[in-house]
């Protein structure tokens, strides 16, 4: 019933843009697990679908937070392969969305199909491991991606979004009080081949947080946020955590010692 009642709701937002001589966007529309995890379940997806084949101009399928047996990926990527067809119909693209790679954290995943996996977690510099996320170095955790995307793959999505798991922070629980990046036993081996370094996890990190500037945020009569700070393309990034309208705070650099 709110997946109807959101339909119709973004219809009419569709409706009002055209009605307003506005050029009409792009517009994409993500499906989840629930919606093709049985021929009933489509069945009623696609049945809103046709009820309003002005919605949109391509359908998102997700990949699912999982991470299942590859066996259960081809029976999800044929069902998929399937509703594609339908959606054909209506004169709508199909996308993917691969909602799985890194892993979004601990409390987020639990509950998810985790069968099809044999890595290390990603670890943090505390030596916290987070056995929903992936070493993103661990040749295992690569050669299941790579079969996963292949069985996608055939499909042919005319779109791909990978979903933003793909990042070297936010790894509840291991990047709690971690420096970024994955600190697994792999990835520390790794970094000495290139460094000729004798490097533990341990030392490295002492070594990396000595001296290091990090960023306080001191909200008022708030405790403060160590934030991390993010460097690319010669420009420093800090993410200021969400603060009420009528609060104010200010943010800190400090060298750590
Ligand atoms: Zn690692």
């Amino acid at each position: 019933m709110r997946d109807t009642r959101l339909i119709v709701v973004l219809a009419a937002f569709c409706a009002t843009l055209c009605a307003q001589g506005a050029k009409r966007p792009v517009l994409q529309f993500r499906i989840e697990g629930r919606h093709t995890e049985s021929d009933e379940a489509w069945a009623k997806t696609f049945g809103m679908f046709k009820e309003c084949p002005e919605l949109c101009d391509e359908i998102w399928f997700g990949t699912g937070f999982s991470m299942p047996t590859l066996e259960k990926h081809r029976e999800y990527a044929a069902r998929i392969g399937r509703a594609s067809k339908d959606v054909a119909s209506l004169g709508w693209k199909s996308g993917l969305q691969i909602q799985a790679t890194v892993g979004h954290g601990g409390p987020f995943c639990a509950g998810y199909d985790y069968s099809g996996r044999n890595w290390t977690g990603w670890t943090g510099s505390t030596g916290v491991e987070d056995k929903y996320c992936s070493c993103p170095r661990d040749p295992r955790f690569l050669a299941y991606m790579r079969a996963v995307v292949r069985i996608y793959a055939a499909n042919h999505p005319a779109s791909v979004w990978i979903d933003d798991d793909l990042r070297i922070d936010n790894h509840y629980p291991a990047s709690r009080g971690s420096l970024d990046g994955c600190w697994c036993k792999t990835c520390i081996a790794e970094f000495n081949a290139e460094t000729s370094g004798k490097w533990t996890r341990e030392t490295l990190a002492a070594a990396a947080r000595k001296n290091a500037t990090c960023a306080v945020w001191r909200e008022i009569r708030r405790e403060p946020v160590t934030l991390s700070i993010h460097r690319a393309d010669g420009i420093c990034r800090v993410e200021v955590p969400s603060i009420g309208i009528w609060n104010g705070g200010f943010l800190e650099f400090q060298r750590r010692e």
